[in-house]
């Protein structure tokens, strides 16, 4: 099983080795300057599912979401075509292309609870600061559904592609406490041109 999974790994070194990015090397903080302050570090929080794995950023339904880093749009495990998942309602993954401060090349960056399923399609690449949904309050067994929970966006960071032993991640599911990189890119004016 540890050979498979290492293998595995490799394919996806493999893969990702191929692919090319020309775009601008930025970071940039996931919505409007506005709601700069509209977040806390809740990592780890209760949450009926669990410990809270990842940031909330309260900005009001409609607002846009933009990419932090550039990359290419992924499937979520377990969402759909449409990107929904149970959890997290429309989402949309993305893969980052380089390294954004504490971001590493091959990074997952999740963006949940959308409004409406995102224009983008696995594959796309985006560069960081293009709008790639609106800020809602989906999630739900059934596609569509809207809690009564205030609208924002769910930001999560997973290891892209971590070894056991060798690991950033802080929780089974590999995510990272996107909280400090949201500080870096704040402290940094929102938004950050990388070499
Ligand atoms: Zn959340």
């Amino acid at each position: 099983m540890l050979l498979l999974s290492a293998l595995l790994v490799v394919g996806g070194f493999w893969m990702w080795d191929s692919f090319t990015y020309d775009g601008p090397r930025e970071a940039v903080f996931p919505l409007p300057q506005t709601f700069a302050n509209n977040y806390e570090n809740d990592w780890g929080a209760p949450r009926p599912q669990g410990p809270h794995e990842g940031t909330d950023i309260y900005a009001p339904e409609g607002a846009p979401i933009y990419a932090v880093t550039g990359g290419t749009v992924t499937t979520a495990r377990g969402s759909s075509e449409t990107g929904w998942n149970t959890l997290g309602g429309y989402t949309v993954m993305i893969r980052a292309a380089y390294d954004a401060g504490p971001v590493e090349r091959g990074d997952l960056l999740y963006y949940a609870h959308l409004r409406e399923p995102s224009p983008l399609q696995p594959g796309d690449e985006v560069e960081a600061g293009d709008e790639i949904g609106e800020v809602g309050r989906t999630a739900g067994q059934e596609e569509g559904t809207v809690q009564d929970f205030p609208p924002h966006l769910h930001l999560g960071w997973y290891e892209g592609f971590g070894l056991p032993g060798d690991s950033r991640s802080q929780a089974q599911s590999g995510a990272i406490n996107p909280y400090p990189l949201l500080r870096w890119v704040e402290g940094n004016g929102g938004r950050v041109v990388l070499e």
